[in-house]
């Protein structure tokens, strides 16, 4: 934007917004994407493009993100690059190589490795394009300008929470509940090179810590470490083949699992599948080896489905409609040369600057609200819930 519209900058007031916003290098800035018209000042949406990069479409809730950004930014005019990276670092980065060099005005990335993208945010850094983070924080960068995310610590919060209301140790309101325990559970954490797998998983510790400590809640296995728990690249299989694994070392002495903390859909369903080709399930309740009791997050439609039949106990929404809505506006803010506004600028150090941020709120789901978040909000369908299929 900063190429694009350098001229306009010329105000100053712009020119402090870009000072502020570009730690002091804005200027016009030379050089490619100069875009149609040649008079800045004539700049339209229509002439300015934003790249979005994404990380992954093996996750239905990055589709979701892609599309509703794309479709929302294409909305109020702009062009738009969507590009996903295949969970991929060089592609990623490749990617947004590419978007700067086509003359990207602004960048909304979701960062496959928190802290690959350095020559990448150089470049832009050094051609004035602001960047988004988004959802996942880059790390170790000053040149970041803005984050939009859910509230993500919470989101650790509520997922433990979940687990203790499925074990019965809470009531849904939050009070306490009859269940004494001790229960067994494991834990299961996301990818360690993306800066979100510790907020959940100390939100989460936040929680299960003192229950741990007192004796409610034993991790058989004796994996607690962050390390032990994490899942590369948030991979379904490879949490399939941890809970195999856990289930053969820490209870084939007949001992049994009670619940698993899993901070992301596609994880609880690679747990679900190791539980059920140990015998476990289908459903909660009665039995004798009733399925544990498993968290998620993303409300992803197999997930949803797997709530709605009692197979898996929670997940975590969030909207990524409101997500992608809060990247537009940031992506908007900045391409008409404003700042967007922030609603968290103390929480999210990256470690080399706090970024400012906005937070959106999260909500737990289990069987008995998916109609009202989820189908009532037009996120699922009816149909799609049953299915357990999108579209
Ligand atoms: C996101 C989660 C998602 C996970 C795996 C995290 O960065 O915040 O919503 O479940 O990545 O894709």
């Amino acid at each position: 934007m900063y190429r694009k519209l350098g001229l306009v900058a010329a105000g100053a007031a712009m020119a402090l917004a870009l000072a502020a916003c570009a730690g002091g290098g804005a200027g016009g800035g030379a050089g490619g994407g100069g875009g149609a018209g040649g008079n800045a000042q004539q700049q339209q949406p229509g002439d300015l493009l934003v790249g979005v990069a994404m990380p992954t479409q093996t996750s239905e809730r990055w589709i979701a993100d892609g599309n509703a950004v794309k479709q929302q930014l294409e909305q109020a005019g702009y062009q738009v690059n969507l590009q996903y990276g295949n969970d991929d670092i060089p592609t990623q980065s490749q990617q947004i190589d590419q978007m700067i060099t086509q003359g990207a005005d602004a960048l909304i990335i979701a960062a496959i490795d928190g802290t690959a993208l350095s020559s990448q945010l150089e470049t832009a850094k050094s051609q004035n394009i602001p960047v988004i983070s988004y959802d996942r924080l880059i790390r170790n960068s000053a040149n970041v300008d803005f984050y939009v995310t859910f509230d993500n610590f919470q989101v650790g919060v509520a997922q433990a929470e979940a687990l203790l209301t499925g074990l019965g140790i809470k009531n849904a309101d939050g009070s306490q509940g009859s269940a004494k325990g001790p229960f067994n559970i494991e834990l299961f954490a996301g990818s360690l090179d993306d800066n979100n797998a510790f907020y959940f998983w100390n939100g989460a510790m936040s929680v299960l810590q003192p229950l741990l400590d007192n004796g409610t809640l034993v991790v058989k296995s004796g994996q607690k470490a962050i390390e032990q728990a994490a899942i590369l690249r948030w991979q379904q299989e490879t949490a399939q083949k941890r809970m195999e694994d856990l289930l053969t070392s820490a209870y084939s002495d007949g001992s049994k699992v009670n619940g698993v903390l899993s901070p992301y859909d596609g994880l609880s369903r690679g747990i679900i599948t190791a539980l059920q080709n140990a015998g476990y399930g289908p459903t909660t309740g009665g039995g004798a080896n009733p399925m544990p009791i498993v968290t998620g997050q993303d409300a992803e439609i197999a997930s949803v489905k797997l709530i709605s039949d009692g197979v898996q106990s929670s997940t975590i929404f969030k909207d990524t409609r409101k997500l992608a809505e809060q990247g537009v506006i940031a992506a908007k803010a900045f391409l008409s040369g404003s700042q967007p506004q922030a609603n968290d600028t103390t929480t999210y150090d990256n470690g080399v600057k706090v970024v400012p941020s906005y937070l959106l709120p999260v909500v737990t789901v289990y069987k008995d609200n998916i109609q009202k978040e989820l189908v009532d909000t037009g996120y699922w369908t009816a149909q799609e819930v049953a299915s357990g299929q999108a579209g």
